[in-house]
């Protein structure tokens, strides 16, 4: 299992010499400011008291208020906790946001507490963090298993906490509550820019480019609808039950009603796991597990469901020409060195994922002012963003000669440290 802690070191050490980091930005970079550990108690629905850890980890505000998402899970921890604030701080330099990065996490899972336990939890978080929260301090966001009905409760506690309204103090927010407008697709329609800039550059044309898709929540479903609408065929999705491929493209908008009404995709098709292989075979359908969506016939693979899932095991495999990771973390160390040796190019997290941080940023924005934006003003300014940051991470990659990994890495790392000298904190 790859420690995604090591693996933001590993790259830290092994760019800073291109980057030409000293040794006071290195540790700098190696460190973060705060680390706040906290127990939560919370009084359940039957009145017994748990006690749950959460963290979170500020870890640079040298470009901005600190800015990352709260995770509830049974598995968050320390060291993941660490690892995402760090590589949120890199995310907001390399799309050149004005924020620094942080991020937090409670140790439970929610799937077995009620909303309004749920709500207990969001609200202790706030209580325990208070000091350290507000909207020119650190601003939190949804992440794993939070929503915009978290933040709202979290922005509640933290009003009532505070005696003022604040609501540049959450991102993510209801619109209701001051949410942004073209928050729910940010990040599938930043992704869409990156691709589209790296397709161009590439001389390719989208309609010729087929497209596979593990995950298909609120990144990847998205995502494989704006493809669909711009022209690139898809031909395999996935979700956590399978997937589904059609060579000749899938209909994406039958899809979704698909999962929407049987919460799978393969529900178009099957009851349980029992499924109507005449009406497969009269529409060119194909049952594929996970594993088999990863290293299917297509040109670009978006993994968009969880990390570590293109490994060692599987990266010579793979068919694609190029891999867009909407997930965070999904291409391992060791799968990226031979992607790159067979010539596969990879669009990392950093930038194919930021369009998310990128709307939460506007939405930032649109509190502090009081001035709201409507949609296509919101799209206008991600695609600005978004296709200038892909830019900049592309020119590095031509000039350097290095991977689009090492290039994002490359550009987030400059400007890091320039705020950091700036501050003469190095
Ligand atoms: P989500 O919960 O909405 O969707 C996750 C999808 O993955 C679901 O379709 C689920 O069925 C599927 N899935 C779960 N386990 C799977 C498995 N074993 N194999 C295949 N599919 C599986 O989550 P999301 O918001 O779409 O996030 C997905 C990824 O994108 C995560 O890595 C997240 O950190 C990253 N991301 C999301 C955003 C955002 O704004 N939503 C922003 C940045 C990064």
């Amino acid at each position: 299992m790859t420690n995604p802690f090591n693996t933001y070191l590993a790259n830290l050490e092994r760019l800073a010499p291109l980057a030409e980091l000293n040794e006071q930005t290195i540790k700098a970079l190696t460190t973060p400011d705060k680390i706040i550990e906290k127990e939560l108690k919370v009084t359940m629905d039957d009145d017994r008291t748990l006690t749950l850890p959460a963290y979170r980890v500020q870890w640079s505000n040298a470009r901005g208020p600190y800015k990352g998402g709260i995770r509830f899970h049974p598995a968050a921890d320390l060291n993941e906790v660490k690892a995402l604030a760090a590589t949120m701080n890199l995310k907001t330099a390399v799309v050149d946001l004005p924020l620094g990065g942080s991020k937090g996490g409670v140790t439970f899972d929610p799937k077995s507490l009620s909303s309004s336990e749920i709500e207990q939890v969001a609200r202790a978080f706030v209580r325990e963090l208070f000091p350290y929260l507000g909207p020119t301090r650190d601003i939190p966001a949804p992440d794993v298993y939070t929503n915009a009905e978290i933040m709202a409760w979290m922005l509640d506690e933290y009003e009532q906490l505070a005696g003022v309204s604040a609501p540049g103090a959450f991102t993510g927010k209801p619109i209701a509550l001051g949410g942004s407008l073209g928050r729910d697709t940010a990040t599938a329609s930043g992704a869409a820019h990156v691709l589209n800039y790296l397709v161009h550059a590439q001389g390719w044309q989208p309609e010729v480019l087929t497209v596979a898709i593990q995950g298909f929540g609120n990144a990847g479903g998205h995502l494989a609808e704006i493809l669909h609408t711009a022209g690139y065929r898809i031909v395999a999705l996935s979700d956590s039950q399978g997937g589904i491929k059609n060579k000749s493209g899938l209909d994406v908008k039958k899809l979704i009603k698909a999962k929407a009404e049987t919460k799978r995709i393969q529900g178009l098709y099957c009851a349980g796991s029992v499924c109507d292989e005449a009406k497969l075979i009269e529409d060119g359908m194909e049952i594929i597990s996970n594993e088999e969506l990863l290293t299917t016939a297509c040109d670009i693979l978006i993994p968009a469901a969880l990390d570590g899932v293109i490994t060692s095991e599987n990266a010579g495999e793979v068919k694609a020409k190029m891999i867009l990771e909407l997930a965070n973390g999904p291409v391992t160390p060791a799968a990226d060195e031979i992607l790159n040796q067979r010539g596969i190019m990879v669009a990392p997290d950093i930038l194919a994922n930021a369009g998310g941080v990128t709307v939460s940023h506007f939405e930032w924005i649109q509190n502090q002012t009081g001035n709201y934006w409507q949609e296509e003003v919101v799209a206008a300014k991600l695609k600005e963003v978004m296709t200038q940051a892909t830019g900049e991470v592309w020119q590095t990659a031509q000039i350097k000669k290095v991977p689009l990994r090492d290039a994002a890495w490359l550009v987030g790392l400059k400007r890091l440290a320039e705020a950091l000298q700036y501050r003469r904190r190095v």
